[in-house]
């Protein structure tokens, strides 16, 4: 079976707990805190493996989640970071957010690529004590990790794309000229899912074809295999639409070249402004009276596509066709990689009131909802990112809040693992 679209959850692993704890040795009567920080969890990473074909795994399994960190301990020991899980995906998968349809990544340039992060460790007691403060007896919890519903598409990284009817010999194309095997055989459909095959014309100079289902009248209506598959040759450079010039199959040639045509500009007008050329095939079969090839050369130069006569059966013409092949893609732009469309929403600041603070001494602790969203979106090694937080910070009113609480210049504010000094 070939699976080349699905919808999979992935989550974040959960931070660990902060631990309260204090120090205890023999003869000691009490010692101060020593409760260690809970570790981050781990992150859910995307990574390509070319030795994946399709994304029949994911049907499975739905659902990928990463280790939560381990709980913060006494002595000061801090808890393990979660292990982050690593998600194989074959070359040319495109992620999409699952609500809004929009390409997260395109996993094609073989960049790992974190899709889900884990949730911060939280603070153990050690860290909230001072000289002046010797017993703090808070800790922080751990915060979730991320959660995502996404949409995993194969979209096969092809140069070069095979369409044409079923039976017309694009399989049979692909075996002779590459080092693909795939199945051939005298009925419709033989083809279930794209093979690729790497093509050698010269020294240095190769290419990835695809072969593809056959197209069928109404395909991109929904009739038939063909839909589905199109989306594969989306990427390609360039088309090689094969014609059975024959009529083999008791069908007119040049009906079928504009068939293919009409099914393709109703998928996408993008895909049928594809540069293509016409591979006349099965003229080992073509009976010296047929006028086929004539009319179709003609309907070829209509349609502005060079035509080439192949016998892909006996192999006579393909080297030629691989050639000329080869010699157009070095014309053409490289394989398209999609760019991103899904922006990240970084969480705001929201009600100043809906947060919880509590103060021991010098040190004021913030809690929140909101601001838990908040702070897992910001990254506190960035200048901006922690512009933006203290911006946000300033925006909502907690400092005028604080102030009325009677915080003091120099005094420490604690929001889940940051810490800074306040300065009016
Ligand atoms: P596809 O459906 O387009 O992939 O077509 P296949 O490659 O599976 O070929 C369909 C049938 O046509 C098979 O029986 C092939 O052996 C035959 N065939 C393909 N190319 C030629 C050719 O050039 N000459 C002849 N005589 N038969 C061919
Ligand atoms: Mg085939």
């Amino acid at each position: 079976m070939f699976v080349d679209k699905v919808r999979i959850t992935v989550c974040g692993g959960r931070g660990g707990d902060g631990a309260v704890a204090f120090h205890r040795e023999k003869y000691v009567a009490s010692g101060g805190p020593d409760g260690g920080d809970g570790g981050h969890g781990g992150s859910v990473i995307l990574r390509v493996n070319d030795n994946l074909s399709t994304l029949l795994d994911f049907r499975y399994k739905r659902k990928y989640a990463a280790q939560a960190g381990v709980n913060g301990q006494g002595r000061k020991m801090s808890g393990k970071r979660g292990e982050s899980l690593i998600v194989e995906v074959p070359r040319g998968t495109v992620v999409r957010d699952a609500a809004t349809n929009q390409i997260i990544v395109d996993m094609s340039t073989g960049e790992d690529f974190v899709l889900a992060k884990g949730g911060r460790g939280g603070w153990g007691n050690a860290h909230y004590a001072t000289p002046t403060r010797q017993v703090p007896r808070f800790a922080r919890s751990g915060l979730k990790g991320q959660e995502r519903d996404v949409i995993l598409e194969l979209k096969l990284l092809a140069d070069v794309g095979l369409v044409g009817f079923p039976n017309v010999g694009k399989s049979t194309l692909l075996s002779v000229t590459s080092n693909a095997r795939p199945k051939i055989a005298n009925y419709h459909f033989t083809t279930l899912f794209p093979n690729l095959g790497v093509i050698y014309v010269d020294e240095g100079v190769s290419f990835v074809m695809a072969d593809i289902p056959g197209i069928i009248e109404g395909a991109a209506e929904g009739a038939g295999l063909g839909h589905d598959f199109l989306r594969h040759i989306d990427r390609c450079r360039l088309l090689v639409h094969v014609v059975d010039v024959s009529g083999s199959e008791g069908r007119d040639p040049v009906e079928d070249f504009w068939a293919i045509l009409r099914e393709l500009k109703d998928y996408s007008v993008d895909l049928s402004d594809r540069p293509m050329i016409v591979a006349a095939n099965k003229t080992d079969l073509l009976s010296p009276d047929s006028d086929n090839l004539e009319r179709l050369r003609a309907a070829a130069e209509e349609a502005g596509c060079p035509l080439y006569e192949i016998s892909a059966g006996t192999t006579q013409g393909t080297r030629q066709l691989m050639r000329v092949v080869a010699e157009k893609l070095r014309t053409l732009p490289p394989v398209t990689i999609y760019e991103p469309e899904y922006v990240e929403v970084i969480a705001e600041a929201g009600d100043p009131d809906a947060l919880t603070i509590e103060h021991e001494g010098s040190t004021w602790l913030v809690t929140g909802q909101w601001l838990e969203r908040l702070i897992q979106d910001i990254n506190f090694d960035d200048y901006e990112s922690r512009n933006y937080f203290d911006l946000q910070l300033r925006k909502c009113g907690l400092f005028a809040r604080l102030e009325e609480m009677g915080i003091q210049d120099g005094d420490t504010v604690d929001i889940y693992d940051w810490q800074f000094d306040y300065q009016r």
